[in-house]
């Protein structure tokens, strides 16, 4: 489906993180963790990326998609948005998803990569979902850690979602988890990793290492979903 979406909303996260909402039109129906392709102009020519949803398909008010500002061309233009802009959405695509099907699911991610686990999050608390989740979200600071507050809260409201943040360049006040995702930081917040579903988002490298991790490790490869943020 395509259409032309006015912006209702822009919230930031981090630093370098805003979210954007628009009017979800009653037709457009999604699964958590599908992605979109969003258009804008930029220089003059229409260019198009896709983004994942990081809202849920149980918010029925609002469409929203999270992007990391990089600075670069089509970033900039999306930083310089104000409410009321329009944009053309198309999609939803994806096989990135969860409706409740597994019984226990670990979330793996790497930076911005969080956004489809946002939307999976927010879908299973909403739906009261007796899924057991846990999240492992790796960031550099504490101040890169997008979604921080609201995961806080949707851990709190539900006995079966636990998060995990590490960084790898945490400050002296930090009092979590730090360092990579290596096997040790997997064996002691996932140790029932064998009867998960794992997701796993981030960066290419990110993504290639917990992979390879999870296989030496001894998790069967169909038991590994995977989405990249490249390739477009
Ligand atoms: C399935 C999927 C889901 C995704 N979901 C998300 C998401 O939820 N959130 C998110 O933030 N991203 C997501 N992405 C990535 C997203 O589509 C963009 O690729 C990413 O946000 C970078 O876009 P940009 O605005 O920096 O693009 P651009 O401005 O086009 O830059 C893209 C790349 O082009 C190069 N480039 C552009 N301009 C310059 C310049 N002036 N100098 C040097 N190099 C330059 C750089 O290598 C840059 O990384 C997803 C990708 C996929 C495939």
């Amino acid at each position: 489906m395509e259409f032309k979406a006015p912006l209702s909303e822009i919230i930031r996260q981090t630093h370098d993180v805003k979210s954007f909402r628009f009017e979800r039109p009653e037709d457009f129906g999604y699964k958590a963790g599908q992605y979109f392709f969003v258009s804008i102009p930029v220089n003059g020519e229409v260019q198009r990326k896709p983004f994942t949803i990081s809202s849920s398909p149980t918010e029925k008010g609002f469409l929203e998609f999270t992007k990391k500002l990089t600075g670069h061309e089509f970033s900039n233009e999306f930083d310089a948005m104000d409410v009321g802009d329009v944009v053309v959405i198309n999609g939803p695509y994806g096989r990135f998803t969860f409706e409740g099907e597994f019984d226990k699911i670990a979330l793996i991610s790497g930076g911005i990569g969080i956004t489809p686990m946002v939307s999976i999050c927010r879908y299973c608390s909403d739906t009261r979902s007796g899924t057991n989740i846990i999240i492992l979200s790796s960031n550099k600071t504490a101040e890169d850690i997008a979604f921080r507050d609201e995961l806080g809260e949707m851990e709190n409201k539900n006995a079966n979602l636990k998060i995990v943040h590490t960084l790898t360049r945490a400050g002296d006040d930090w009092l979590g988890c730090t360092g990579r995702i290596c096997d040790t930081i997997i064996m002691d917040y996932i140790p029932d990793l064998m009867e998960r579903v794992i997701y796993v988002c981030g960066p290419s490298a990110m993504m290639k290492a917990t992979e390879e991790l999870l296989l030496n490790m001894g998790v069967p490869k169909k038991q590994i979903k995977k989405e990249a943020f490249v390739g477009f």
